[in-house]
């Protein structure tokens, strides 16, 4: 049997399985190990090598001496940050220039580090280097929207870093949900992400965690096996106004969820980003919420995704938030 679920935000249907659920054991054993290994040849990311990067945007001290976390240009951008938009035709399709800023956070001086090793105070570090570098990146009046995004491991080099974007056009992703949550919100005048922050707590099922300003959680249509959203339970549309004490204990979180990934999935590829509400239009603030998005990347069908646009999920959302749950 499956269900076909509906995303409350963008209304997009999901094929959840519930018959069989795959648990974490029908997805192992991943190879080879994602964990990053000793570097081979010297790691541009490592202290030391600091001469083989462009040069630092933005860096927090280290507690002894040198840096714990560093920004820098990405190399091979998406976006370039200098020039014009000049947007034309190209017969009936529309080209501009791809103008914007791609940064790379260095999480940790340390190569052999992950999310679910590094403690909370490192995590913390890089969510402030997240923050200011888009309070930053906010005053340049050509970006309408920021990405913040991870994937582990990671492509080009396996020290752990994370992307930051700042791009002139709001992604199709981000538009959908803040379609979604705009009709929601002239019809009920209400935010839904808030709505369904309180559905969770009352229900419980899909709860993984729930600290003091953030609630973890499997979503009701979750694409992906193991698809998981962290959200502040307090309505907030920007993720850069983040306060001290929500970002301490949102490092806490985040810590916790991915310890659980690597507990019970045997370290997982994953993907993670942030959805923050588009910077120039100020409309969106009373009715979009920001939130993280991860999502393991185990067990896709893509044929059938790619071919239809829907997702199929054969781990439904209350057994993968029951999983997580138990290894916390
Ligand atoms: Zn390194
Ligand atoms: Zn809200
Ligand atoms: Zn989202």
């Amino acid at each position: 049997m499956a269900e076909l679920r509906r995303e409350p935000v963008t209304r997009m249907w999901v094929v959840v399985t519930t018959d069989h659920p795959k648990g974490p054991s029908d997805y192992l054993p991943f190879k080879p190990p994602y964990r990053p290994q000793e570097p081979e040849g010297p790691c541009p990311f490592c202290p030391g090598n600091e001469g083989m990067t462009p040069r630092e945007i933005f860096s927090l001290k280290g507690e002894k001496e040198g840096w714990s976390v560093r920004v820098i240009p990405n190399k091979f951008p998406f976006f370039h940050i200098e020039g014009d938009f000049d947007r034309r035709p190209e017969g009936m399709y529309d080209v501009m220039e791809a103008i914007g800023a791609h940064e790379i956070v260095v999480e940790n001086p340390a190569h052999q580090t992950t999310l679910a090793t590094m403690e909370p105070k490192q995590i913390k570090k890089i969510l402030l280097a997240y923050k200011e570098r888009l309070i930053d990146l906010e005053r340049d009046r050509r970006f309408r929207q920021f990405l913040i995004m991870k994937n582990y491991p990671g492509i080009f080099n396996r020290h752990p870093h994370s992307h930051i974007l700042a791009m002139p056009v709001v992604p199709k992703r981000i538009d959908e949900e803040i379609w979604g949550a705009s009709d929601y919100f002239q019809r009920k005048e209400r935010c839904i992400f808030c709505d369904i922050i309180k559905e969770e707590i009352s229900m419980k099922k899909r709860v993984i965690l729930e600290t003091v300003h953030f609630l973890i959680f499997s979503p009701f249509a979750s694409r992906y096996p193991f698809e998981t959203w962290i959200i502040p339970k307090v309505h907030a549309s920007d993720f850069h106004h983040i306060g001290e004490e929500e970002m301490e204990d949102l490092s806490v979180g985040i810590q916790s969820l991915f310890h659980s990934f690597e507990t019970l999935l045997s370290d997982p590829p994953y993907s993670l980003t942030f959805h923050t509400s588009p910077i120039q239009d100020r409309l969106h603030r009373l009715h979009y919420h920001w939130h993280i998005e991860t999502r393991l990347r185990i067990g896709l069908r893509e044929g059938f995704e790619w071919g239809t646009g829907f997702f199929v999920n054969p781990t439904p959302p209350e057994e993968a938030a029951h999983y997580l749950r138990g290894v916390g």
